[in-house]
């Protein structure tokens, strides 16, 4: 089965490390053309040259990218454009979480998870739009987390940002059909990324290992699958939701959390 997207062109925001980059990597697999970004070049760089051995390189587009920054996020809209032409995916997946509860998070803590969730969509929708628009097959997904309709005290301006990308995501999905670009999201509880490769490194208990830790994790969060997700797992979810696969699909929430949201 084929997902439809060969020679079409997607952009993948944060796709450096963890689930952006299994996602770019399922897009070159499917023969689109591929434009990531990440504030750090010479990650870009790597994940670039690695790629290169396996796919074609005219088929890749790398540019370093913070997408809070506007300038260089409609830079880099053109940029993709002087390569491929056209954009008719946007993926936006670039950012990370706050660890800190109500009393340890600080008046710029909120200010920046707010703007860190919201507008890394906002820029990357107003600079693609009018690409979008001429896509036959145009689509947003956006990564969101479970903290969006489930908050956790430890993570509260993150999960106040991610109610409002859930909020967000289904507004552009609304008003965005009457042009024909449709808007979905996924979920995600616990993955194997960057992330919790940081948490790892400065975690108290040294003594364990990464399958040791993790797995301590899942067990401590009582996710019913048992471990954590792996980013490719996600990656699924979000070329499905991407891919004109999903043609009849728009403002939806797909939850690729391992069980961990139990209500209905
Ligand atoms: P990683 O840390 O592995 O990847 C994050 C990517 O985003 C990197 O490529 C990073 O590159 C890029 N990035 C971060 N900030 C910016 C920015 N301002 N502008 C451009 N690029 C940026 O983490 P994940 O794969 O886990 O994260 C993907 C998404 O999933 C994030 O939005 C995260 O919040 C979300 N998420 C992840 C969960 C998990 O358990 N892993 C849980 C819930 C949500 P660089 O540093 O070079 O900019």
């Amino acid at each position: 089965m084929s997902f439809k997207v060969r020679d079409k062109v997607v952009i993948i925001t944060g796709g450096s490390s963890g689930i952006g980059l299994e996602l770019v990597k399922l897009f070159l697999a499917e023969g689109a053309k591929v434009a990531w970004c990440g504030r750090n070049q010479e990650k870009l760089q790597s994940t670039f040259d690695a790629l290169s051995a396996e796919y074609d390189a005219n088929q890749m587009f790398i540019h370093h990218c913070d997408v809070l920054n506007k300038q260089q996020v409609a830079d880099y809209v053109a940029l993709v454009i002087e390569k491929f032409g056209a954009i008719d995916m946007l993926v936006n997946n670039a950012g990370q979480g706050k660890v800190a509860d109500f009393f340890a998070t600080e008046e710029q803590d909120w200010v920046d998870e707010l703007k860190l969730k919201v507008f890394s969509v906002v820029n990357m929708v107003n600079a693609t739009l009018p690409h979008l628009k001429q896509s036959d097959i145009a689509s947003i997904t956006n990564v969101n987390s479970l903290l969006g309709l489930k908050p956790e005290t430890h993570m509260v301006a993150t999960s106040v940002a991610r109610a409002g990308l859930l909020n967000l995501s289904k507004n552009l999905a609304n008003e965005l059909v009457k042009e024909n670009i449709r808007v979905n999201s996924i979920l995600i509880g616990l993955v194997e990324s960057g992330q919790w490769r940081r948490r790892f490194e400065e975690r108290s208990d040294q003594s364990k290992n990464w399958q040791e830790w993790t797995a301590h994790v899942a067990a401590k969060k009582q996710i019913p699958l048992g471990r954590l997700g792996k980013p490719e797992e996600a990656a699924y979810a979000l070329l499905f939701l991407a891919s004109p696969l999903s043609s009849y699909t728009t403002g939806s929430v797909v939850d690729v959390s391992g069980g961990l949201s139990k209500e209905i």
